[in-house]
């Protein structure tokens, strides 16, 4: 493993694999929640990751929980650890700009929630589009970015423009402080290095799926 697959922390460095579990493990025992479980083992946690349970120990000592694993983990209290360790636990505040059909549908997606994330306002530039309601939400002109962001103290931008709009959108937002941005539009963006940028680029996650397709189909051909 190089530097690059590692996030420095000042105490430590984490595998980007265990970062990438962590979220999971947060849905998992949520499940387990919601089924009356209280304990869960590392190997339970194991299985759904190809990973053996010494993997999960591990993921779950960065986490800096200290349950007991030999009698299983609390459902609760291992949950709870890792929501503090996301950032989870407490609200985070955030704008959506972009009202379209994807931007629609993440606002009125409940379970953004559930990971404390609270959209306060919508916005958009289509003068047809405004005054319209999504959800409980009116979409606002971008002329009120700044106040809005002020009064709510907003710490995520998500940005579901097209792509030929998002780096605008994206300067406009770290012009008014906002130091992490979920952008939705397939295209690269280029912000100063205190913000934290998470592409959700679906053309990437499909043409992935579409080429892996490709080779089994290919393979199946010559072992047929
Ligand atoms: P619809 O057909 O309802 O417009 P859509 O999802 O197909 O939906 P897109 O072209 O993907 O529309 O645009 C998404 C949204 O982003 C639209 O509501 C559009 O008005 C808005 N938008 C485009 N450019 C900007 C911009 N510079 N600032 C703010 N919003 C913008």
């Amino acid at each position: 493993m190089n530097d690059t697959d590692r996030i420095k922390k000042p105490e430590s460095t984490i595998p980007v694999q265990t970062l990438r579990r962590i979220p999971y493990y947060h849905q998992i025992l949520s499940d387990l929640e919601q089924k009356g479980e209280r304990f869960v083992s590392s190997k339970y946690l194991a299985h759904f990751f190809r990973v053996d349970d010494t993997q999960v120990r591990k993921d779950v000592s960065v986490i800096g929980y200290k349950g007991k694993p030999k009698s299983g983990y609390s459902v609760s209290g291992l949950k709870q650890a890792i929501g503090d360790f996301l950032g989870i636990n407490t609200e985070n505040t955030a704008i959506l700009i972009g009202a379209g059909k994807l931007g629609s549908a993440l606002v009125e997606y409940p379970g953004l929630n559930e990971y404390g994330l609270k959209t306060v306002a919508v916005f958009d530039k289509d003068p047809k589009k405004l005054d319209r309601k999504i959800g409980a939400f009116t979409v606002q002109p971008l002329e009120k970015l700044a106040e809005i962001v002020q009064s709510f103290d907003v710490g995520i931008a998500i940005i579901t423009v097209p792509k030929e709009a998002a780096q605008a959108i994206c300067d406009l937002v770290v012009k008014q402080n906002i130091k992490a941005i979920w952008n939705f539009a397939p295209t690269q963006l280029s912000a100063p290095a205190d913000v934290t940028i998470r592409n959700e680029n679906m053309a990437v996650g499909l043409a992935l799926l579409s080429h892996y397709l490709k080779k089994r189909t290919a393979e199946s051909a010559i072992f047929s």
